[in-house]
């Protein structure tokens, strides 16, 4: 046995990319750039000047040719990500601050640029936003590659050229290095930093490749040489295995890869019960790139866009042309599968920078989502229009968030009179019948559904917020995360409420939070009479396999004993024991 750590040892992160690999590790030990500030001669500074805009130059070569690569190697989607590197070093209050420094300090350009990066890092590392946070990632590689490029230092690491296997350890992972990574060659990685939403977990994933990130120290607590096992589920990574964990892991990944294999055969099969009742089966989906997902994993179009991805990470807000662009895509691509739009539900936990929104005590009971749209018509009418121009392209349909009560329906419903009559005006196509539901995730909504039935089309249940609302347990707050059950009766009973009124009005309802994805509690709700259920695309083959084993009978028993029972514990477990009984193979790798 080698390497500092003896005997088999769990370190434990964020799981950003699933899988599970076993090989040697390779630990990259970035050396840092040593940068020293040293004084020009007046005649000295206009050169220093030349050698700056010269390295930006060979750098934005070398962006451009990273770039190359990766649309070669992985889809346009990533090779984007160095869209944010290209502006980034032509971006003039950053240059301009650098050429000040040479200038005024007579200094040297490696000097001027450190010194201007690393304060727009430090304020970027100090934003709440987690993917502006991210973004200080970007902008340390970038900088990086223009110290070397000054320093004339060579690519510390080309992981183009690797000779063996190996899982790689690093502080972190830049997006550059992530992009050069040798499929082959790369078992998988595991980083000290980083997010889920970093770059380089969004490749990790797009590569496929698992790998973890926030473990800590691990890339001072390892040695090249060192054997590991990754475990991209869980965030894992075990040092020195022993022959039991090895042993268990094996069976962990024959059933894993048995079960893949159940799901690939099904991918194209329909989402009915084994009785013959047919299940629309749908996607979550935040921007018009999740449509590849969307038909990877085989869901019947998109029951929930949630277009404030849209505004939010985004450099300037989207004016109707932008969101227009967005949303045609994806019905287009979709088209004939239907895709419904929620309107924007900004506020909560989700907020755009360019708002400037004010601080609020209670943000999940404030200004959020509808409420904030009727407050700002002219934001709203933006959005309503696009959505009403992408009609004409596919199946569009929509619906708006946070209906608390009939007026919000009715103003609502005003504005998107007004925006249609406009686009008649001005001959712009759109169609006429588009279909409008509410969401009901409120629980004064659900107690009116009888009363919202007979004026929407379709109910889509925002189980996320319902139960957040309805136990008055914050969704965020992991204190409270012990109440915030989806097996509670009174949430079970609002479902059933906002059913039972949109079937006796001829309506559909569907499910389009969390719980829609959780194979364990689809027998439920389907059991609660749910006609439509959306989850994220890649727990489709999971829900859909559950639906293909499902008998109805049985699992309006499963809602009965539900709707009668007092205990949130006593009706999960049967839940569990349900879904246990009628997929085994769904729960033998977990
Ligand atoms: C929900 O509340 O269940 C829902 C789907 O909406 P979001 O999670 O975007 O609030
Ligand atoms: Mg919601």
């Amino acid at each position: 046995m080698s390497g500092l750590v003896k005997g088999e040892k769990v370190y434990r992160g964020i799981p950003v990319s699933a899988g599970v690999c076993r090989g040697k590790i390779l630990v990259l030990h970035q050396t840092r750039h040593v940068i020293a500030k040293q004084h020009l001669s007046g005649d000295e500074v206009e050169s220093e000047v030349k050698r700056f805009e010269q390295s930006l130059v060979r750098t934005r070569q070398q962006i451009s040719e990273v770039q190359r690569r990766v649309a070669e190697t992985m889809s346009s989607a990533e090779a984007d990500i160095f869209d944010a590197h290209l502006l980034m070093i032509e971006d003039h209050v950053l240059i301009d601050e650098v050429l000040k420094i040479i200038r005024d300090q007579k200094t040297n350009a490696e000097y001027a640029f450190h010194t201007a990066s690393e304060k727009y890092v430090a304020v970027l590392e100090a934003v709440e936003d987690e993917y502006l946070r991210e973004r200080a990632a970007d902008l340390r590689d970038l900088t990086g590659r223009v110290l070397d490029n000054l320093l004339e230092v060579k690519d510390q690491f080309d992981l183009r050229h690797l000779t063996e296997p190996c899982i790689l350890v690093g502080h972190d992972l830049s997006p550059s290095m992530t992009a050069q990574l040798d499929k082959k060659m790369v078992l998988g990685f595991a980083t000290d930093i980083g997010g889920k939403t970093s770059h380089t977990a969004i490749m990790a994933r797009s590569l496929d490749i698992p790998a973890i990130v926030g473990l800590k120290t691990i890339s001072d607590d390892l040695e090249s040489g060192d054997y590991a096992l990754l475990d991209g589920y869980n965030g894992t990574i075990t040092i020195n295995p022993t022959d039991n964990t090895l042993f268990e892991y094996g069976q962990l990944e024959k059933n894993k890869a048995s079960l893949d294999e159940k799901l690939r055969e099904i991918v194209w099969q329909p989402a009915v019960t084994l009785d013959g009742k047919a299940i629309h089966l749908s996607a979550n989906i935040e921007d018009q790139y999740d449509v590849e997902a969307v038909l990877q994993y085989g869901a019947e179009g998109v029951g929930l866009f949630r277009t404030e991805f849209l505004f939010i990470n985004r450099e300037k807000l989207p004016g109707e042309e932008d969101q227009f662009q967005a949303y045609r895509q994806v019905a287009a691509a979709l088209k004939p599968q239907q895709v419904i739009i929620r309107t924007l539900d900004l506020g909560g936990d989700k907020f755009a920078s360019h708002l400037q929104l004010s601080k609020e005590v209670n943000p999940f009971l404030g200004w959020r989502a509808i409420r904030f749209c009727l407050a700002q018509p002219e934001l709203f009418c933006a959005q309503l229009r696009a959505i009403l121009r992408a009609s004409a392209e596919g199946n569009v349909k929509m619906m708006y968030p946070m209906i608390s009560g009939l007026d919000e329906w009715n103003q609502a419903t005003a504005l998107l009179e007004k925006c249609k009559a406009e686009l008649r005006a001005e001959n712009i196509p759109f169609d006429e019948h588009l279909e409008v539901g509410a969401m009901i995730e409120i629980p004064s909504a659900a107690l009116i559904a009888d009363s919202l039935a007979k004026r929407v089309k379709f109910f889509s249940i925002g189980s996320n917020d319902l139960i957040q609302y309805t136990l008055a347990a914050d969704r965020t707050n992991e204190k409270v995360s012990h109440l915030y059950e989806p097996t509670h009766p009174a949430i079970l009973r609002l479902i059933k409420t906002t059913v039972d009124a949109a079937h006796r009005a001829g309506i559909w309802a569907g499910v389009c939070g969390e719980i829609a994805g959780d194979p364990v509690l689809v027998p439920l709700l389907l059991g609660l009479g749910v006609d439509e259920l959306s989850c994220a695309p890649a727990v489709i083959p999971e829900v859909k396999y559950m639906i293909r084993r499902v008998k109805m009978d049985e699992a309006q028993a499963l809602a009965e004993f539900a709707l009668q029972s007092e205990s949130p514990t006593e009706i999960f477990a049967r839940c569990q024991q349900f879904a246990w009984q009628t997929a085994p193979s769904l729960f033998e790798t977990k």
